[in-house]
């Protein structure tokens, strides 16, 4: 029986060093962050793998320096697990963390053996410490992760019920006292845990790399979302949300109003302070208009100089008052921009409310065009909305 606890421990380095490699070799393909956790799942399954190999290779002797050293890399690796969690909600910790929680019990172990302490006090001691840092990943994968998915409850779920099983070890040892080392490795409590331990290691590795390719397409996704000056939504993004918007104001009777905004005369401020300036000043634009909205508002840049933005739950009035506001903002908060470019800043803006005569989004992003198009020819630096002022008397007649 001597066999199948140090077999599994053997078992457990193997698949560590196995699944480390195999990680550490994929990361660099992959974002910072991503890139980053994967990293430290690997390290943290080098550090686990080389605890078992030592726990294994000791095979129940004497207590000795060896067993501060296999518990405490067993906590610092299991630690390691997570800081890639963290990593990967790009939310990192710092590398001490895992080495203090390693150190601390590694000095735990070593004083308790010191003092006279057996392999059973060792035992309570670990899996304490196991039972914690296994809670804390659970919280950290079943509360804390945005964007949870099966993977992250698998997770989750398997660290919580690793970490039950770390308390009734613990209480086992509690319960059981001082018993001879060759006794413990036959210990029931202990197979099962080793064994749990195993499958959890198998498990665990196949769904954080699940969670890790969750993480690279919500990566791909932004990316194929936000444009690359700005940090705005795209064209293509605003589109698709417009009409998801649009789909949701008209099921639910509910307002929505669109803005277009186009910087005024762009091309002579390309002409008189150069290209790069151009850039910044698209940019200051784009900060000046996600400043001035509210969370459920969305801004995108949908040509050159050219902007949309989605007001929903914005009827005609407050509208006008947030085009009014955004457009006054502009011509304020890019003054000292343009100063030092030698150029004036002003943009020209057009909107529409939703009204029920609009049955595409398309006729939305037309008409607030077509009122930008008003705005130009009023002489810039304004707000107009569709339809025309002048027209509307007629249609109301
Ligand atoms: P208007 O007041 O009528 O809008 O005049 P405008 O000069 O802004 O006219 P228009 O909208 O036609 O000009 C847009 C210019 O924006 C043309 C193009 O050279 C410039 N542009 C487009 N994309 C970029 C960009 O990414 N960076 C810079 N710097 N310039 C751009
Ligand atoms: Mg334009
Ligand atoms: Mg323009």
């Amino acid at each position: 029986m001597d066999f199948e606890t140090t077999f599994i421990a053997q078992v457990i380095t193997v698949i560590g060093f196995a699944v480390g490699l195999s990680i550490v070799v994929a990361s660099g393909r992959y974002p910072r962050h991503i890139r980053n956790s994967l990293r430290a799942y690997s390290y943290g399954k080098f550090l686990l793998g080389t605890g078992f190999l030592i726990a294994g290779l000791r095979g129940g002797a004497a207590p000795d320096l060896l067993v501060p050293l296999a518990n405490g890399l067993g906590i610092a690796g299991l630690t390691m697990n997570y800081t890639s969690v963290r990593h990967l909600q790009n939310r990192p910790v710092r590398l001490l963390i895992p080495a203090a929680a390693g150190l601390a019990v590694a000095l735990a172990c070593f004083l308790l053996l010191l003092a006279g302490g057996g392999i059973s006090c060792i035992r309570i001691l670990t899996s304490f410490a196991t039972f914690a840092v296994l809670l804390v990943i659970a919280f950290e994968v079943l509360v804390r992760y945005e964007g949870r998915g099966i993977p992250h409850y698998v997770t989750g779920l398997l660290s919580a019920t690793l970490a039950m099983v770390y308390l009734v070890r613990m209480g086992a040892g509690l319960v059981q006292g001082e018993m001879p080392a060759a006794y413990m490795i036959d210990d029931r409590v202990e197979r099962v845990t080793f064994q749990l331990s195993m499958l959890g290691t198998v498990i665990g590795a196949i769904n954080y790399v699940l969670m890790a390719s969750d993480e690279f397409n919500r990566e791909l996704a932004k990316l194929a979302h936000t444009d690359g000056l700005t940090g705005s939504l795209n064209r293509r993004r605003l589109f698709e949300l417009g009409e998801i918007e649009f789909r949701r104001a008209r099921r639910h009777g509910r307002d929505l109003t669109v803005l277009v905004l186009d910087i005024d005369r762009f091309k002579s401020i390309n002409d008189r302070a150069g290209h790069p300036f151009g850039d910044r000043v698209i940019q200051a634009v784009a900060d000046c208009c996600a400043g001035q909205i509210r969370r459920e508002d969305t801004v995108g840049r949908i040509g050159g100089e050219e902007f949309a933005i989605l007001l929903p739950e914005t009827g005609l009035e407050a509208g006008r008052l947030l085009a009014e506001r955004l457009r006054s903002a502009i011509e304020r908060q890019l003054a000292p921009l343009g100063a030092e470019g030698g150029v004036t800043v002003t943009c020209s803006i057009g909107g529409v409310s939703l009204t029920r005569e609009h049955s595409e989004f398309s006729d939305l992003m037309a008409q607030s065009d077509s009122a930008l198009y008003d705005a130009k020819h009023a002489g810039r630096n304004q707000v107009r909305f569709f339809p025309p002022l002048a027209l509307t008397p007629a249609l109301h007649a």
